[in-house]
């Protein structure tokens, strides 16, 4: 089957009330008609993941943000007009035409215009705009190929694949109050890039523990393995058989006999691609545990070690 009728079939699966995994440039998402309760609850059962947990809707078109919205300020169009299509979602007030189990609940929902043109192709075919998480299972790693798309999900009308994505981790996430926008979840849109169009609130500490965002768990973006951050000196038994995630090229490698390199020059928008796919050939690997490095916090260097420490939390006691 060609794209354009792989396209055409699955915008009548998502009007019918379906659910198509479809590649975004961040990773694959597991898609439903936004407007249609019925259909966005399907993505709930199949992904596993709890009713507090809201979904980002995709729209294809700037001019679809003014339907779905209410209190749609300039700040908006000026982030729009500079990152979108792209991996920044923003959450606005929502209006009533989006339904409650959109949004958990809530008053607010998160909007964001993909960069990838089966995407765009997809909503705009479709008629409506989509509600689409990452399509794996609730808390486990994220997919970036439509292989790891078929590995966690069964309950899916139709997957489209469109290869491996180009960003690699989800959307920066942020929210608006009147003094300017904060992060609530870091992406490859970095805080400064934002800080550059609007300004940001200086008020609200980011990182001092408390949810800043429903959905934003400690646990999250788990392989099944346990994995540890790694720190110089440590010390793992003989016994278990380890994989290493590492950074970049460098000496450690030689000791490991399964080894994932993020980047061989150590580019942090390389590593960002590569992470969630090296880290499903670790999970499907023999290895009993994995450890990885952490990488610089800076730039993009933020969104992985939020993936890195998540993917770690709760394993964190070692073995
Ligand atoms: P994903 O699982 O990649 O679809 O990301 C969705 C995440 O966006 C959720 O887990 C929330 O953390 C965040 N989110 C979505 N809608 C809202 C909202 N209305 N308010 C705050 N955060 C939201
Ligand atoms: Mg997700």
């Amino acid at each position: 089957m060609t794209k354009k009728n792989h396209i055409k079939k699955a915008a009548k699966i998502i009007q019918d009330g379906g659910l198509v995994a479809f590649p975004t440039e961040t990773v694959y998402g597991l898609g439903a008609n936004a407007l249609n309760p019925d259909a966005v609850i399907k993505i709930f059962e199949a992904k596993q993941r709890p009713s507090f947990d809201p979904l980002i809707v995709h729209i294809c078109d700037i001019k679809d943000i003014d339907c779905l919205c209410l209190n749609v300020d300039e700040r908006v169009y000026k982030l729009a007009k500079r990152f979108w299509p792209g991996p920044l979602t923003i959450i606005l007030p929502k209006k009533d035409i989006v339904p409650d189990i959109v949004t958990s609940g809530l008053s607010t929902v998160a909007i964001r215009m993909p960069a990838h043109d089966v995407a765009l192709q997809l909503i705009d075919k479709a008629g409506c705009p989509i509600a689409a998480p990452s399509a794996n299972k609730f808390g486990k790693l994220s997919p970036t190929k439509a292989e790891h798309v078929m590995k966690q999900l069964s309950d899916v009308d139709l997957i489209i694949d469109g290869g491996k994505t180009t960003v690699g981790i989800e959307s920066t996430v942020i929210s608006l109050s009147p003094a300017g926008f904060k992060i609530l979840r870091p992406g490859v849109i970095t805080e400064e890039e934002i800080e550059f169009i609007i300004p940001r609130d200086n008020s609200i500490k980011i990182n001092d523990g408390s949810l800043v965002s429903p959905g934003l768990l400690k646990s999250h973006y788990s392989p099944i393995k346990p994995l540890s951050i790694f720190k110089d000196g440590d010390y793992y038994p003989e016994s278990k058989k380890i994989g290493y995630l590492a950074f970049q090229k460098n000496n450690l490698t030689l000791h490991y006999s399964t080894v994932e390199i993020l980047s061989e020059k150590g580019d942090l928008k390389e590593a960002a691609v590569n992470l969630f796919g090296a880290l499903h050939r670790l999970e499907d690997s023999d290895v009993d545990m994995i450890v990885a490095d952490p990488v610089p916090e800076v730039g993009v260097g933020v969104a992985i070690m939020d993936r890195l420490r998540k993917a770690s939390y709760t394993k964190n006691e070692k073995y």
